[in-house]
Order: structure tokens, then sequence, then C-alpha cells
């Protein structure tokens, strides 16, 4: 509908249908705001840039968190994962954490039609080269081909594409990513607008002919056999699961690398951006650690129907033809052919710390960021913003109060929180150590966390949320069997235990007692559990309870600990202080404390990117000084 001036009128716009902008144009359009999602091209809506996987350690926390907020990413994933597996799974339930391989084309398609089954949603395809803003409040947008839309708010998810410019040895070209255009004029717009904009770089390996690669060489890294999925709302990953493979570079590959590390742009002085530490280039890593004779490689399918191999570990921007040679050096991949080269991409990002903690902009009212335009890394550091981004674009519409998440109480609010009060000084990664709560912050306790604001917000539907009220229940119910069965000496089940475990165990001992004894895992819980009990429930039900149980003192703890932290921000910090001389720092976090020198443990604690650890054995020697 033709209004004034403008093409078609709505309430909320999203420009880019990457991670960050489906999550917040579907947020957005459940919400009840006619939403308009906007991007250069429909048939790569929820494209993965790189490796086509989601989740792992603290990303697949977040995606447990979109998931219990209503988001669509963990359904998504749900229906198109092609490998599942549950990360740590011989660590702490804390840090536990499902990941999935995606069949990369399904998971677009699979997208594409949650979008187009949204309603209030309505996907454009166009680039947009302006927002159109009067009186510092948005009014709409301005697309190359002309058109005009106009909104009510805007959520601006354009990911790697500000700027992006692409190096591959000593060629360079603009681009958002390889085959789309970068966005140039949009940078300009927000260049113009007064955002502060900074450069940041990224990499993805090259992708081979999965008939030309020697399988037989490779160790085979199968599925879960029981697949772990995403969504609570998800019962069992139906599809068939496929086979990932292991392998390594060699001493040969490395000392190609370093006889031609010139022609890297990465070390040619090319690439100014700064890259993310967590997916170094194969050419960072071998000069990083000259004293590795080899670095794992993981060969990945890319889909049911294509033969394409991901190279995971092999991310690189030397010039094309040396990656040929490079890849004709690894043992297995002797006659390997790559179908599309690895590159490089730097990428305009705007300070994130312009953002408040609803992800709207200080300077334009009304517009909100989401996704790596923040300085993020990783799909579903995008894809929790959008989400964010989205609520609140709906709420700022219908004039309501916005909507934050605490630190204490999810990844997400961790995010944002270090996003927007510290910015970045490299591309931003989840890890659990990010939290001073993560004991608290499982994935499995992410519904319990959170799911009460997703209904709240409307997103969270009857169906899920009576889901999650059984589920609660259940819970509830079970933790009173574990909590009042107990054991008495007298019991012939008492000393068959004690002799298995090996402890005196008093003179008697509930479930939730022996659960905290140490080789009492849940699998001999399960089995002393009430026959009438047993047989209603399941193992990963039984899990979160015992892991409920044995952490909350812990939890109590770590409380006490960030309490005890806080009270020392004064503490000075002299200016020869010699990081290097404390054992318990990683190299990162001696690297990050130099670079800042910090004056007090308060400023110290204000670093980014320095984790709970760090800042508590810091507090030690700075105490042990005094
Ligand atoms: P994107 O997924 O990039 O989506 C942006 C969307 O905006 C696209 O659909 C695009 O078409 C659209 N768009 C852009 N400009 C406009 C415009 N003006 N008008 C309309 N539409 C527009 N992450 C990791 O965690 N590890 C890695 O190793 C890694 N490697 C990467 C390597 C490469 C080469 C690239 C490109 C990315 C890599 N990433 C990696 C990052 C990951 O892909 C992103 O973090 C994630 O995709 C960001 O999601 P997003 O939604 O913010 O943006």
């Amino acid at each position: 509908m033709k209004f004034m001036g403008f093409d078609e009128s709505f309430d909320v716009i999203v420009i880019g249908a990457g991670h960050a902008g489906c999550e917040a144009a579907s947020a957005a359009a459940r919400m009840g705001a006619e939403t308009a999602l906007v991007t250069l091209s429909l048939d790569t809506i929820g494209q993965m840039s790189c490796n086509p996987a989601v989740g792992g350690i603290a990303k697949g926390h977040l995606v447990r968190e979109i998931d219990a907020l209503g988001g669509i990413m963990g359904r998504v994933i749900d229906r198109t994962g092609i490998q599942f597996r549950l990360l740590n799974r011989s660590r702490g339930p804390a840090v536990q954490a499902p990941r999935a391989q995606a069949d990369r084309a399904l998971y677009r398609a699979e997208m594409r039609r949650t979008l187009e089954a949204t309603p209030n949603l309505h996907l454009r395809q166009g680039l947009v080269i302006d927002l159109i803003v009067t009186d510092g409040r948005i009014q709409g947008v301005e697309l190359q081909d002309t058109r005009r839309l106009r909104a009510k708010a805007v959520v601006l998810a354009t990911g790697t594409f500000l700027n992006g410019l692409i190096h591959t040895g000593r060629r360079t070209y603009t681009a958002g990513r390889a085959g789309e255009p970068a966005s140039i004029e949009l940078a300009e717009s927000l260049k113009r607008l007064g955002f502060p904009v900074g450069r940041l770089k990224t990499g993805t390996p090259p992708r081979l002919d999965g008939r030309t690669i020697d399988w037989s060489v490779f160790e085979p890294q199968p599925a879960d056999e029981r697949p772990v999925p995403f969504s609570f709302a998800t019962e069992r990953i139906e599809q068939p699961q496929i086979t990932c493979y292991i392998g390594y570079t060699n001493e040969r590959v490395h000392e190609t690398i370093r006889a031609n590390i010139h022609e890297s742009p990465l070390y040619s002085g090319q690439i100014k951006g700064i890259g993310p530490r967590y997916c170094p280039s194969i050419e960072d890593k071998v000069v990083k650690f000259p004293d590795k004779t080899r670095h794992q490689l993981f060969l990945e399918p890319e889909g049911y129907e294509t033969y394409e191999v991901y190279l995971n570990g092999f991310s690189t921007s030397m010039p094309a033809e040396l990656q040929q040679e490079l890849v004709h050096q690894i043992e297995g991949l002797e006659e390997a052919r790559i179908i599309r080269p690895g590159y490089a991409i730097e990428y305009d990002f705007v300070d994130p710390r312009e953002l408040t903690p609803f992800l709207e902009t200080t300077r334009v009212r009304g517009l909100f960021f989401a996704g790596q335009i923040n300085g993020t890394t990783g799909y579903e550091e995008a894809a929790c913003q959008g989400l964010i981004a989205g609520i609140n674009a709906a709420l700022f519409v219908r004039g309501e109060p916005l909507f934050r998440l605490r630190r204490e109480e999810s990844y997400i609010g961790v995010l944002i929180d270090d996003l927007i009060t510290n910015g970045v000084d490299e591309p931003y990664r989840m890890f659990t150590s990010r939290s001073e709560n993560r004991l608290a912050l499982r994935y499995d306790t992410a519904d319990a966390r959170l799911a009460p604001y997703g209904r709240r917000l409307g997103l969270v539907g009857d169906e899920d949320w009576e889901r999650f009220n059984r589920r609660r229940e259940r819970l509830a119910r079970l933790r009173a069997v574990v909590e009042g069965t107990r054991f008495k000496r007298s019991d012939p089940t008492y000393a068959q235990l004690s002799q298995r475990l090996g402890q005196n165990l008093g003179d008697s001992i509930t479930l939730a007692q022996l659960a905290q004894r140490p080789g009492a895992q849940p699998d001999l819980i399960y089995d002393l559990l009430p026959q009438e009990v047993r047989t209603q429930t399941s193992l990963s039900d039984l899990e979160t309870v015992l892991a409920d149980i044995i952490y909350s003192g812990y939890i109590e703890a770590q409380r006490a600990t960030n309490e005890r932290i806080n009270q020392h921000d004064h503490i000075p910090i002299p200016a020869n202080f010699n990081y290097r001389a404390i054992s318990g720092l990683s190299r990162e976090m001696v690297e990050r404390l130099e670079r800042a020198r910090p004056e007090t443990f308060g400023q110290a604690r204000r670093i980014p990117g320095i984790t709970h650890g760090a800042l508590a054995t810091l507090l030690v020697h700075l105490k042990l000084k005094r």
C-alpha cells in the first residue's frame, strides 16, 4: 500500500535473512507486528557462511535458550541435522552441550519454509542502500531498485556484508560472502548517521569433492546413538545420521605454508582487520604453534545429496593454487580436488557500545542492530541477538517496555552485557567461561529459566507451554522421589551399594545423597529408582534432577565468590605487575591484561574477555602481594 512516498508500509522491517535476521523477523511477526524481511536473495535465507554446523560448547547453550524463549533455530536444526553429538559427555552437565552437523541446503530450505509459514511475515528480495531517519527516529529503508519501505522499527542484521572485502592470496575483491555482493552504500549510510565503525575479519576453509578423497585413511567419527535434540519440542531425531572423519596435517604441509607465508594476506600486511582467535587459519596455527607437528582436521560431508565436503580446521586465504597443493600434501587427500577455495573476508562492524541492553541504538530511536554487525562471530551468537532485537522491535511498535535478559539468568544476557559494556577488540564468541554463573546456566535448564518469559511475550504457544509445565511437574515429582528414597543398613541393596562404590554409606543414605558420592553415576541411581517410577522416567530427566541437586551447593558458593570479587575493585595493581609470573593465567589472559594494563582490580574486571577464573587467580595474587 502506497503511503506518503513509500511503496509499502510495515510495523517492523528486518534487513538481512541470515541467522540474526531470521530469528528477528520470526519473533516480531509472531508477536503480531506486520513484518518485512528484506534480503539480498531469497535463495540464501538461513545460509551458513562457513561450517554447516550448529551448537557446541556454549553455542549449544545459546540455541537451547533461543528455543526456550520461543525462537526457531533449534527446531530447524533438529529437522535438518545429519550428525548429532553431545559434546563433553564424560564431563559435568554444566559444560555438556549438543552439536549438530547440518545438511546445508536442507537447513536453508527448512528455514525458508518456517518463515513462509509465519503469519504477518512478508519476504522481500532487494538490497537496502539507505536508512531513512528523521529527527533521530527511523522511518524506513530505501532499496537499490528504488523501492522505499516504511516502518516504525528496523532491525539491521547484515552480517559480514558491510564493506565486505574478500582476500584469496594477493587478489582482493568486494563481496559480502563468496559469490554475493557487498553492502557498500548501506555502510556509508551508517557512517553518515555517525555510527563508529571498525574492521574485523574471518575466514573459511576449502570445500572438497568427496569422490576424490581416500576415505580409508581417515578415522570415522560416528553420530551419537541417542541423538540429543536442541529443541525442547523435539522428541526424537528422525532423519538418518552420517559419519564424519578425522585426519591430520603433517610437517610437509607446515613446511610449505612457512615457505609461502608471504603469499598469505594475513601475513603480508594486506589484511588489517582482527580475526576470531578461536577459529584461526591454518597459516596462523603453523606460525603460532611452531612446535606442533600436526593439526587436527575434520572432514564433514555437507549434506545427503551432495559430494561436497567441508575441511574443518583448514581455514585459509592462501592463493587458490597453493591451497590445492597443500591439500594434496595431506594423507588421504593426495587426489582430492577443491570445489570452492577458502578465503578471508574483512568487513565493517559497529561498536556495540552504541547499543542499549535491548539492542536498540542510542543514536536512532527504533533502530536495532543484531548479529555479526555488532562484532560477534557465529550463527548462534547472531541468532540470539536477532531474537532479542525482534522481540524489542515488536514491543517498541506497541509502545510497551522493552525486554532484557540478565547475566545471572542466561548466556544471552552475558553476551549482550559483554558487548554493550566492553565493546569488542576481536570477533566475540560465546564460551561458558564468560559467565560467572555457568553452573546455574546448564543447557538442560534453559526452559526453566526462560520459557516463562517466552510465554509472556507471546512466543511460546499453548502446546509448548503445556509441555513445559508437564516437564516441570515431572521433574519436581522425580526430585521428591530421589530425595525421599532411603536405603538403610538393614536393606539388602545397601550392602551391595556399599561394596560396589567401596564406601561407607553411614546408617542410611538417600538417592540424592548417594548421587553426590564419587562413582555414583546417573544410570546407577536410575536402576535404584522404585520400579513404578523408573518405568515412567527417562534417564535425561533424572540427569537434570541429579545435576540440580549436585550443583546447588556449588551455585551458592559461586554466588558468594562473585559477591566477594566485586568487593575488591579498589585494590591497586602496580604498573610493573608481572602477569606472566602467575602460573594459573592462560596465555590469552596474560595478553589481554598486558595490553590493557589496568590500574585497579576493578579495571581488570571490565577488560573484554577476561574470564571469571582468571580474575579469581589474579585476586589471590594481588592479595598475597599486599
Ligand atoms: P549473515 O549470516 O552474514 O547474514 C546477513 C544477511 O544479510 C544475508 O542474508 C545477506 O544477504 C543480507 N544482507 C546483507 N546486506 C544487505 C542489504 N544491504 N540489504 C539486504 N540484505 C542484506 N563464524 C564462526 O563462528 N566461525 C567461523 O569460523 C566463521 N567463519 C566465517 C567465514 C566466512 C567466510 C564468513 C562469511 C563468516 C564466517 N563466520 C564464522 C561467521 C558466521 O557466518 C556469522 O557469524 C553469522 O552468519 C552471522 O549471522 P548474521 O545473521 O549476523 O549475518
